[in-house]
């Protein structure tokens, strides 16, 4: 698996070291500025947006839950691997203003969430908060299927990138016999890990259950498969025009999303065409 090389807002690599981003290093100072003033995530997140600064290069737009992490990110004070960026005199005032945090699901993630599925068993992703508001999606059978480092935003922006890549070439999208075989493959795979282990003396209840569900869940895909009128799924991605993330659509025409390592892998279109990005445009953002 490729190296991970996710860093926090307001950091670069330089030479091999870890080193601030100047103009991030500026947006954390005035977001933890504004913040001790007593604006709130969500008017700082605006006042972001408006002034035309980036949290990532596709993301013109900022959410409280950008701006609450970086409120919430103690590498900013200065630790062995990251240097300083704000004063501690600063991050105290802040401080003074914090209330509790309550973390919002975004209305993308809510909608297309229950089509989540781990790129490798299966099994149906999960979510979990940390402490810190942030969260974490992950594989429930096997932590190295879904690295640490995937939060909603990740998430998001690989599921846009697939998004993109099916409105540049829709001709992906249209039904072939192959990716079918490949699609039953899948539930043969399942049916099979199943096998073995309702043959194992002691099998692994928890496991055994996520193979079931998964197995369930291809089979779904499968039946989904026969019945989904083509015509009316190209005319569906055809209105897909936007750049930008439209999970309406993309809910109606997925009948499953892939997250694999640290990004969305594939879309599982309706008719079992799946679509997944030319190896040279995966992998994540990075801030280098
Ligand atoms: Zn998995």
């Amino acid at each position: 698996m490729a190296q991970n090389r996710y860093l926090p807002y307001g950091y670069k690599v330089e030479n091999g070291k870890i080193t601030t981003q100047p103009q991030e290093a500026e947006i954390i100072r005035r977001i933890y500025s504004r913040y001790a003033e007593g604006l709130s995530y969500k008017k700082i997140a605006e006042q972001l947006t408006e002034s035309g600064v980036r949290y990532m290069p596709d993301k013109p737009q900022w959410n409280k839950n950008m701006v609450a992490r970086i409120l919430q990110n103690q590498n900013y004070l200065g630790t062995e691997k990251y240097p300083a960026i704000i004063e501690n005199s600063l991050s105290h005032a802040a401080q003074q203003m914090a209330k509790p945090y309550t973390h919002t699901e975004s209305a993308d993630i809510k909608l297309l969430k229950p089509l989540f599925t781990c790129g490798i068993c299966g099994a149906q992703v999960k979510r979990r908060l940390k402490t810190s508001g942030e969260e974490r999606w992950f594989c429930p059978n096997d932590g190295k299927h879904i690295a640490v480092a995937m939060t909603d935003e990740t998430l998001l922006a690989g599921i846009e990138k697939l998004q993109n890549h099916l409105t540049a070439n829709r001709q992906l999208a249209k039904a072939r016999q192959a990716t079918q075989e490949q699609v039953d493959l899948g539930v043969v795979r399942l049916q099979n890990q199943i096998d073995l282990a309702l043959n194992q003396p002691a099998p692994n209840l928890a496991e055994l259950q996520q193979s079931i569900m998964a197995l369930a869940s291809q089979k779904y895909a499968l039946i989904q498969d026969t019945h989904c009128d083509e015509k009316e799924l190209q005319a569906k991605i055809a209105q897909l025009s936007d750049s930008l993330l439209n999970s309406r659509l993309l809910k109606e025409i997925t009948a499953q999303i892939n997250l694999a390592h640290t990004t969305a892998t594939a879309l599982i279109l309706k008719n079992g065409q799946t679509i997944s990005l030319p190896t040279a445009e995966k992998g994540v953002q990075n801030y280098e």
